[in-house]
């Protein structure tokens, strides 16, 4: 995996030796001496990773990372601070300022690699999500990058697998009261432990006995539902190829042992984040799909999605011999509702017929919204007697209550419907609509409040 990565730090010897390093990786590097060029090289590129040195003169590293985190155009870019070897607080701060990760000076190869290689692989999975939002609704796009400025990191689950339960316990001290934590001392129960649970990170011991670690990991990536959820190594110095190894398998993040209160409190916080915020994320384009199916004013599916559909039932219904039926449905003299009481009463009206028809429709059935003041139902394995029964009950739920318009007096609205079934192979959606919709124009006919059926 390939990434943009733009190197920050005021000396130039710094910059020549990280930029070497990365660049025998095949990433491409983009460098910058001062916080400001930073901050503009960011506006102006896509750079998918900023290593960013603490220490310079003018504009620290915590502002710069502040001020890139507080700009939508650049706050979904990861930040990899580099910082003083001897400084926890260091850490503190950068989180403050929304870092996405750490290494401390000097810069162990190892290391360095696999965080970027870990931030790529994070950036990438953002990147894809934000893509998907941004063709969506503008909506879901300022849903989601509100979202990446609220996602808190507190009061998070989070499970620590360790066979040394004395061991398990301190971790577990050093994260309580922030978060929630389980201890799991049998590692080769971590499938059933995680399964149906809300573990936002699993802190996983190398030291297991009688145990490999890599497994719990690759068992927990394999399962569908934990596929996305962080892990992070606790190792020792011993373990540093496994390490590696276990980075391909796709953990996120490793902590070197003896466990550094203040590191490790860092380190859960950043997979919190970005486990909360690619959920969010998630959800804000299941909206903006949702949105696409459905009509605005009363929720039930629109027309671009019941056409969809009939097209897919009909055919199914076909090739397998089994009835369907269409009912269209035109409420009675809408115009006369508007003209007398005005659209937004109009409206209202259309809201509550929308909730009596799919309360008097089945499960099975679709209803939609075709527009204006018209619906369809779409009816599944029904033959005549069923639609018919269908049909009746909806009209009747519409004729028999009066609409609340806010007066005095209910408001008495009634329907008009058309219903036809499938009846050969040579039927077609645009077909099946064209004999509904005969069959509607004679109810209306023949004095309305009433469903007719086609004359086949
Ligand atoms: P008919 O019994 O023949 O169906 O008479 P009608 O008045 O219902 O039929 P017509 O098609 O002449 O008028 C439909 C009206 O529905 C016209 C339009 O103003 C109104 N309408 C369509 N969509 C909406 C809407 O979203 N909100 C409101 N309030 N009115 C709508
Ligand atoms: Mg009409
Ligand atoms: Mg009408």
């Amino acid at each position: 995996m390939t990434a943009r990565v733009l190197i920050v730090d005021d000396i130039p010897t710094n910059v020549r030796l990280l930029e070497a390093r990365l660049a025998a990786e095949y990433y491409e590097v983009l460098t910058a001496s001062s916080g400001p060029q930073a901050i503009e090289i960011c506006n102006r590129n896509d750079v998918d990773i900023v290593l960013l040195d603490v220490m310079m003169p003018d504009m620290d590293g915590f502002e710069v990372c502040r001020r890139l985190k507080a700009s939508p155009r650049t706050n979904h870019i990861p930040v990899l601070m580099i910082t003083a070897l001897d400084q926890p607080s260091d850490k503190v701060r950068g989180l403050e300022v929304g870092a996405d990760d750490f290494l401390t000076k000097p810069v162990d190869d190892m290391q360095l690699m696999a965080r970027v290689k870990s931030l790529a692989r994070l950036k990438t999975l953002t990147d894809e999500l934000r893509a998907r939002a941004l063709t969506g609704q503008q909506i879901a796009i300022e849903d989601a990058l509100r979202a990446m400025d609220n996602v808190d990191t507190g009061g998070g689950h989070v499970l620590v697998i360790d066979t040394d339960a004395r061991h398990a316990e301190r971790i577990k001290t050093y994260l309580v009261p922030e978060h929630s934590v389980d201890v799991l001392v049998q590692p080769a129960d971590a499938v059933f432990q995680v399964t149906g649970a809300p573990y936002e990170v699993v802190l996983v011991a190398m030291a297991l006995e009688n145990f490999d670690p890599l497994r719990v990991c690759s068992q927990i990536r394999t399962l569908e539902h934990t596929r996305t959820l962080p892990i992070i190594l606790i190792a020792d110095e011993t373990d540093r190829p496994k390490v590696v190894r276990a980075l391909d398998l796709g953990i996120n993040d490793f902590i070197m042992r003896p466990v550094e209160r203040n590191e490790l409190a860092a380190r859960v916080r950043t997979q919190i984040r970005r486990q909360r915020y690619a959920l969010e994320l998630r959800q804000s384009v299941n909206n903006t799909m949702a949105m696409a199916v459905t009509d605005d004013l009363t929720g039930l599916y629109n027309r671009r999605y019941f056409e969809r559909h009939l097209h897919v039932m009909l055919s199914k219904a076909q090739s397998q011999g089994r009835d369907m039926a269409v009912m269209i449905l035109d409420i009675d003299h809408f115009k006369a509702v508007n003209d007398t009481y005005g659209h937004h009463v109009g409206d209202s009206v259309l809201k509550e017929f929308a909730q009596r028809l799919r309360r008097s429709v089945r499960g099975v059935d679709l209803a939609c919204r075709f527009g204006g003041e018209e619906f369809v139902v779409l009816m599944p394995d029904t033959d005549m007697g069923q639609a018919e029964a269908v049909a009746e009950r909806v009209r009747r739920a519409i004729a028999e209550q009066g609409f609340d318009v806010g007066g005095d007096r209910p408001m008495w609205v009634t329907v008009s419907a058309g219903v036809t079934l499938n009846e050969s192979v040579s039927d077609t959606p645009a077909v099946l609509m064209k004999r509904a919709d005969v069959a509607l124009y004679r109810a209306k006919r023949q004095g309305r409040n009433q469903v007719v059926f086609d004359a086949a």
